[in-house]
């Protein structure tokens, strides 16, 4: 075929335009973009090559290299894998297959407004590379056809390609970018390899760049023509479970998190069904010094078939799991989808809640194991990650069950450890609520007077002294049925748990010290609301009570604190 010019679709030139004019300040992703693609075509192949092993030709050997000639000013993605026809290049290279690219032009035109932080993180595949380069050459050779029909794809990215047959011996595909005045920056192999560990470490293929040696007696860098690995090509969550060594997830768990110690626990899972991905999630050993930092993003890093998408953190996993890390990776995820669309898809949305319901999962079984190893783990991760869980109380509804169940507590029978099932377990006959005070220490908590008829009578109280305590209790009523009560509010409902002699003598009283009651409450006018009696005391003459209702005495102090 002798060289033929075509035109780009309509879209097409559209999101050139799009591309090169508002991509630029995230440019480096082009390198992701066509690794991607060269990885795609890899896969391709070895999936074919199971019904066509002679689309092996004699280069069994699938891999993508990364080069670049300063003097021609070109950087070359090539890849061994399942190539492009003629007629290939001209439907892939110069119209949009996909409808999802489809809507979104769609929107882009319609009269939404048009969002250039939108535009600017749309990724776009094969056209990115137009960000960078002025003139982009595929040169190509789909597996099986003759090394004579080779095609020769170029364009200027505006409004047309050309193409061309060429003799191209070996398979697969070259995309050389031209690059543009002033992108000199990706003439540089440390540039590139940055780039490329960056986005795209877990590519499970080899990515190859030619090897750099500093030459002393030059004084410079020199490129050698050996080629070596600048991806790890790890992907371990991508392997069978039974295949991968403890001290392997332990390792990898490192590498992402850049924590020196191994995790205390992990989850991975392929989870099929309606949306499909891989987790692979772990729970840190020891709170990061950064815990109680609430914007931190990047713990859950999305990929979509290996590829680097996003770290968004609030995408992927609620806030007060936070503290997670790990993978997910997505088979069916668009890769050419900007992060807001991402968020806003309902796959994500499933993603974010499966993964949610996994790391409970996984917190249960340390919580409920017989082990004492596993018992004493859900214990440490309790002392350092506690806090944290406790926001989940109040934020998340729908695991809102579960999630109390893994609340541990002080009490004045445990200094530790305490459930509200261990709570229930213990409670009196005719107990009806779970009594709770909060306090700022727990030396505070233990020796407040409100707890003496409790201590006297034998009956359980929860010692709470973390700041999220009150913040949490706004929002929790209940325990299975068990009202949750303070004893440091209102009158203390002992109900059915005081007898009839205790509440007819406390009548007696309430009138008999009526007259000093008044005086009292003349006394301490505008500072207290109420004098009474109480049978909440055993040894101490007075306490300071707050309303039902109204905050905490505790909490109050708080506030003053904080300088509310
Ligand atoms: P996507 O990868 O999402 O399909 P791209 O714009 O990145 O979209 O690529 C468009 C198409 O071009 C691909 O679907 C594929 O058919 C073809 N293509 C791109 N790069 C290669 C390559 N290195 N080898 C073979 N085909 C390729
Ligand atoms: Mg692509």
């Amino acid at each position: 075929m002798d060289k033929q010019t075509h035109s780009f679709q309509a879209e097409v030139k559209q999101i050139l335009h799009l591309v090169t004019h508002s991509l630029y300040s995230n440019k480096e992703i082009f390198l992701r973009e066509l690794v991607s693609n060269a990885s795609d075509a890899c896969d391709k192949l070895r999936f074919e090559a199971l019904d066509h092993p002679q689309y092996l030709e004699d280069q069994p050997q699938l891999e993508v290299r990364v080069s670049f000639d300063p003097e021609a000013r070109t950087v070359t993605i090539s890849d061994t894998g399942i190539g492009l026809s003629a007629e290939e290049a001209i439907a892939h290279l110069g119209t949009i297959a996909k409808s999802g690219t489809r809507e979104f032009m769609a929107k882009l035109e319609g009269d939404q407004k048009k969002d250039a932080n939108l535009i600017g993180q749309f990724g776009v595949g094969f056209y990115s590379g137009f960000i960078v380069a002025d003139r982009i050459t595929v040169e190509s050779r789909r597996a099986g056809l003759p090394a004579d029909q080779g095609v020769r794809w170029s364009s200027e990215g505006t409004g047309d390609f050309e193409v061309e047959t060429i003799t191209k011996p070996g398979r697969g595909t070259d995309v050389i970018l031209h690059l543009r005045e002033g992108e000199e920056e990706f003439l540089k192999t440390w540039r590139l390899k940055s780039t490329i560990s960056k986005y795209s470490d877990h590519i499970s293929l080899p990515i190859l760049m030619r090897k750099e040696e500093w030459d002393a007696e030059k004084a410079e860098q020199i490129v050698k023509d050996e080629w070596e690995p600048v991806n790890k090509a790890s992907a371990l969550w991508t392997r069978s479970k039974s295949d991968i060594t403890q001290a392997e997830y332990d390792s990898f768990y490192q590498q992402i998190s850049y924590d020196t110690e191994a995790p205390l626990a992990f989850t991975h899972n392929r989870v099929e069904g309606r949306s499909e991905y891989t987790q692979l999630l772990y729970i840190p050993a020891k709170a990061p010094f950064d815990l109680w930092n609430r914007d931190k993003r990047g713990g859950v890093k999305l990929y979509v078939k290996r590829v680097f998408i996003m770290d968004d953190a609030e995408a992927l996993m609620p806030v007060y799991l936070r503290f997670v890390k790990g993978v997910i990776d997505s088979a069916d995820l668009p890769l050419n989808v900007s992060r807001e669309l991402l968020q806003e898809s309902r796959d994500v949305k499933a993603i974010r809640e499966g993964s949610t319901k996994r790391v409970l999962s996984m917190l249960e079984s340390l919580a409920n194991s017989e082990e004492v190893s596993e018992k004493d783990k859900y214990a440490r991760f309790w002392a350092d990650f506690g806090q944290v869980l406790k926001e989940g109380v109040g934020e998340d509804h729908q695991n809102q069950e579960r999630l109390v169940k893994l609340l541990r507590f002080a009490s004045t029978q445990a200094d530790e450890g305490v459930s509200f099932a261990d709570y229930v377990s213990r409670m009196k006959d005719g107990q009806e609520a779970i009594y709770y005070i909060t306090a700022d220490s727990l030396s505070a908590a233990k020796n407040s007077p409100q707890l003496e008829i409790f201590r006297k009578k034998g009956i359980e109280v929860l010692l709470l002294t973390e700041r999220v305590d009150e913040w949490m209790l706004s929002h929790l009523y209940e325990f299975e049925g068990k009202s949750l009560q303070s004893v440091a509010k209102g009158s203390v409902d002992l109900g059915s748990l005081q007898d009839e002699e205790e509440k007819k003598k406390a009548e007696e009283a309430a009138e008999q010290f009526k007259p000093m009651l008044e005086r009292l409450k003349a006394a301490l006018e505008g500072r207290a609301k109420d004098v009474r009696v109480t049978t909440r005391l055993v040894d101490s003459p007075a306490c300071v009570v707050t309303e039902e209702g109204d905050i905490s005495g505790h909490l109050a102090r708080m506030l003053k604190q904080a300088g509310q």
